[in-house]
């Protein structure tokens, strides 16, 4: 849809851009929030994050969304994910209350070196 400028389901040629998606705050009624791709918090010392300790929360990128006007269909995209790896769990969890990570990179390109060639 966003290359073709077509919707895949009805035909119609009359996009909406939204980008980014945005949402209202929870609080306050002239706030808006950028729907962001993933958020984590993380330790400032590193690590894992424990009970007590400092931290720090990451956003990493936006969606933005194309929205037929003729039937609603609609797809979304991510854009500003270089910084993605940042949130993927590279230490193990701690007991305590880190819930880890809902960041995983699944790769199925076959390896570049190995029996495939
Ligand atoms: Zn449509």
């Amino acid at each position: 849809m966003r290359r073709s400028g077509k919707c895949p389901k009805c035909g119609g040629k009359r996009l909406w851009v939204v980008d980014p998606i945005a949402q209202p705050d929870g609080d306050s009624s002239n706030q808006v929030h950028a729907m962001r791709v993933a958020t984590r918090r993380l330790a400032l010392a590193g690590g894992a994050l424990t009970f007590g300790q400092t931290w720090e929360r990451a956003a990493v990128g936006f969606f933005v969304a194309y929205v037929c006007e003729g039937c609603g269909f609609s797809e979304m995209y991510a854009r500003d994910i270089e910084d993605l790896a940042d949130l993927e769990d590279t230490v193990p969890h701690d007991a305590h209350g880190d819930p880890g990570s809902n960041v995983e990179l699944l790769d199925t390109q076959p390896p570049k070196d190995g029996p495939h060639r």
